[in-house]
């Protein structure tokens, strides 16, 4: 029954709304990594509200700690696959689990969250006229056969592999926020993130920065995916914050690539966090999981050049700062294997 007609022009009203400094912001998946931290940035300015919803998957309360019982702060235990009613300006659709071992856990449950998910939060975004932006990811582009990736890529993705929930949950989520765009005029705004890490990750949370260095820390292997030379390219959770922000507040839809161009082979990585944390411990190569990536790196161009954003923090700065939270977290002062 939905007729197609062209994105309206935005009213003087709706767009001087933006401006006006008190905004109702919702985050969804605002419990976990990259939303906790970028609920924080979003609190310190005074004239917001900021409302998180989040089902506790992979995020816990523990992230928002701070903020709880504060009169501009709201936490709503609620799953982005049912309705939601709220009234909001903004809309930062994170909810999603970002580590492989938890999307493949309920993969079913993880095309949910990125379909229905979605499609919840842009009629929420078309009821109340809110601008939304989707935390999409650099997995769209599969296994790349073009490199570094830039946006006009289309990828090389497996339809039918054990991380395709995630990977084609994520493609179709940015068709859902491109066609509620065209068929009702929705705002939206699509970051591609690239491998993101710092603190607050959770300890076993099977990525590979934050295995690393909790195996370091544990004095245990390094264990290294074979065979070892497969690149990622790792953006400190500060600067993808900024980002994030910066393609909210500014004019281009996207798809934009958010990350740190900064390339390193796992072996490089497990290398160097040898080196920081423990040189004793020994690296192992153990086996690799279906389908995985063999190499990955962002074109930034287009931050650079429509947001004005890039990164600024590089793995050897990132890294320490990681190391000291999960030294504070597994309880393992400085001086016991350094
Ligand atoms: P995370 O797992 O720490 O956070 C995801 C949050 O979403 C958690 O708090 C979880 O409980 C919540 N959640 C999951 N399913 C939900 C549901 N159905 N309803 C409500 N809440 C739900 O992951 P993160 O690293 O903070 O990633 C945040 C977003 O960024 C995700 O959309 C992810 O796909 C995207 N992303 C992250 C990276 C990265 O390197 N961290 C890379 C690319 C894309
Ligand atoms: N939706 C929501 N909150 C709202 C408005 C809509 O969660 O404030 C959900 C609604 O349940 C529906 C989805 O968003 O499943 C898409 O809504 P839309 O109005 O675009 O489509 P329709 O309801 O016509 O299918
Ligand atoms: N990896 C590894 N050891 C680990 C976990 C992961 O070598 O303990 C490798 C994995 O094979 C992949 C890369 O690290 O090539 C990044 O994996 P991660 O799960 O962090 O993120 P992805 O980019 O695959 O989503």
């Amino acid at each position: 029954h939905t007729i197609t007609r062209p994105p309206p022009t935005p009213s003087p009203l709706r767009f001087s709304k933006f401006f006006q400094a008190n905004l109702r912001i919702l985050v969804t998946g605002g419990a976990g990594f990259i939303g906790s931290h970028l609920v924080d940035r979003l609190m310190e300015n005074e004239k917001h509200e900021v409302i998180v919803v989040d089902n506790y998957f992979t995020g816990s309360k523990d992230n928002l700690k701070r903020w709880i019982g504060h009169p501009r702060f709201e936490l709503i235990r609620h799953d982005v696959t049912e309705t939601l009613l709220v009234e909001v300006d903004q809309i930062y659709h994170l909810a999603c689990p970002a580590s492989p071992i938890f999307y493949k856990y309920n993969p079913v449950k993880t095309i949910k969250t990125n379909v229905i998910g979605t499609l919840n939060m842009l009629g929420l975004a078309k009821r109340v006229g809110a601008r939304i932006l989707l935390t999409s990811t650099s997995e769209v582009y599969g296994d790349p056969l073009e490199h570094p990736q830039n946006e006009e890529y289309w990828g090389n993705v497996n339809p039918i592999g054990v991380r395709s929930c995630y990977d084609e949950g994520k493609r179709v989520a940015e068709t859902l926020m491109f066609d509620y765009h065209r068929q009702h005029g929705i705002e939206i705004r699509i970051a591609r993130i690239f491998n993101t890490y710092g603190p607050r990750m959770n300890i076993d949370d099977g990525r590979v920065v934050s295995n690393f260095i909790a195996q370091a820390l544990r004095g245990e292997h390094l264990t290294v995916q074979a065979p070892g030379t497969q690149t990622r390219s790792f953006c400190y959770v500060s600067n993808m914050v900024d980002g994030l922000i910066r393609l909210m507040e500014g004019d281009h839809t996207g798809p934009i690539n958010i990350g740190n161009p900064g390339e390193f082979t796992m072996m490089e990585l497990a290398e160097t966090v040898k080196e920081l944390i423990d040189p004793t411990v020994q690296v192992k190569i153990v086996e690799n999981t279906p389908d995985d990536p063999r190499q990955r790196k962002p074109d930034i161009t287009k931050a650079k050049e429509l947001l004005g954003w890039e990164p600024k923090v590089t793995l050897r700065e990132g890294l320490p700062l990681m190391e000291e939270d999960f030294r504070q977290r597994l309880v393992v002062p400085k001086s016991q294997n350094n």
